[in-house]
């Protein structure tokens, strides 16, 4: 039976209230079927003020084990390196942190805060919010760029605002079964069976974007167009399964109508909130899109626009919804 402690910083309870609807599998999954014994978590453990303080004290000692320590939230070092605006348990949470990560088998961030810094880390970051091991896509974070849990792993991110509840919850299997070592990770420590995709692979708007047709406005589900050209969709920036594994097993962003805003990703949210950036493709020169899909150039992004354009059909200029 693998332990397993969950605790929150700097964070909005986001990434609980979705883990809690997980179905593949499910939370109670978790206890009942794979045999995880969750230790204390901040919503749902039984135990209060002393309790949870002796407990935490049996961890750290090594008195109790510790398989899997799960943190949600950022690191907060505020005011001036103390972190006493984040106190837990008598003490600043990032001294709990730091020492829990240090005993743990294997340690797991969930969500942007607790990957990157998410929103909290945006400037000017008051907070002065660090993730667990990365501050946006720079490697080190609080716990440093060299940090190890007991089984030689890095911390294991599955961001997101908030991360799709099945991410973690098979995530948590793959780890409490022995299979820690083999879940393989991408260069910013994500697992690659979710974040190797696009967003934009399974969206139902892809013929669009291939025709360079873009839909008009919010909310249009499938009827019209593509995101991508004025709504600022990061769809094909992002890596993230939204179209393969659906949201509440039946939708996503795109599919709504929504452009997605990279939330996977460590610069999340783009551009510090800018007024103008947000649900709005930044263009050079009023035209062409400052950013494209990964691993497409300039150059080679105006070619396939022009062909795209050229080649569309009356149909994909069309409203594709008929009652
Ligand atoms: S840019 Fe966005 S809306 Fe358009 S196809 Fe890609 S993911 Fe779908
Ligand atoms: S569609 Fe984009 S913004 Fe929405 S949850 Fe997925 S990765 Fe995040």
């Amino acid at each position: 039976m693998a332990t397993l402690l969950w605790l929150q910083g700097g964070a909005c309870s986001g990434n609980t209230m979705s883990f809690l609807n997980a179905e593949e599998p499910s939370a109670c999954d978790l206890v009942t079927d794979f045999g995880i014994d969750v230790l204390w978590h901040p919503s749902l453990g039984v135990e209060l003020g002393d309790q949870v303080k002796a407990m935490l004290a049996d961890i750290v000692s090594g008195k109790k084990p510790l398989d899997i320590f799960v943190f949600e939230g950022t690191v907060i070092r505020a005011p001036h390196g103390t972190g006493r605006y984040n106190m837990f348990a008598d003490r600043p949470m990032k001294d709990w942190v730091a020492e829990l990560s240090g005993v743990a088998n294997a340690v797991v961030a969930l969500g942007d805060c607790a990957c990157w810094g998410g929103i909290p880390a945006t400037a000017p970051n008051p907070s002065d919010s660090v993730g667990l091991q990365y501050l946006k896509k720079n490697r080190g974070g609080y716990l440093g760029p060299h940090f190890k849990s007991k089984w030689g792993l890095p911390v294991i991110n599955i961001p997101g605002c908030p991360c799709h509840p099945d991410w973690v919850t098979q995530i948590l299997v793959a780890i409490a079964s022995g299979r820690a070592k083999d879940i393989a990770l991408d260069d910013l420590q994500r697992p690659q069976t979710f974040f190797k995709t696009f967003t934009q692979t399974g969206c139902t708007r892809v013929q669009f974007y291939e025709y360079k047709q873009h839909t008009h406005e919010f909310g249009q589900g499938t009827r019209t167009g593509c995101l991508f050209y004025e709504f600022g969709c990061r769809g094909p920036m992002t890596h993230s399964p939204c179209n393969r594994i659906l949201w509440n097993r039946q939708s996503s962003k795109t599919r709504a109508g929504m452009p997605c805003t990279g939330c996977t990703e460590p610069e999340f949210p783009f551009h510090d909130l800018m007024p103008g950036t947000v649900f709005k493709t930044q263009k050079i020169a009023g035209v062409i899109p400052k950013e494209h899909q990964t691993g497409t150039g300039t150059l080679t992004y105006m070619a396939h626009a022009v062909a795209g354009r050229i080649a569309a059909p009356q149909w994909s200029k069309e409203d594709m919804f008929v009652v």
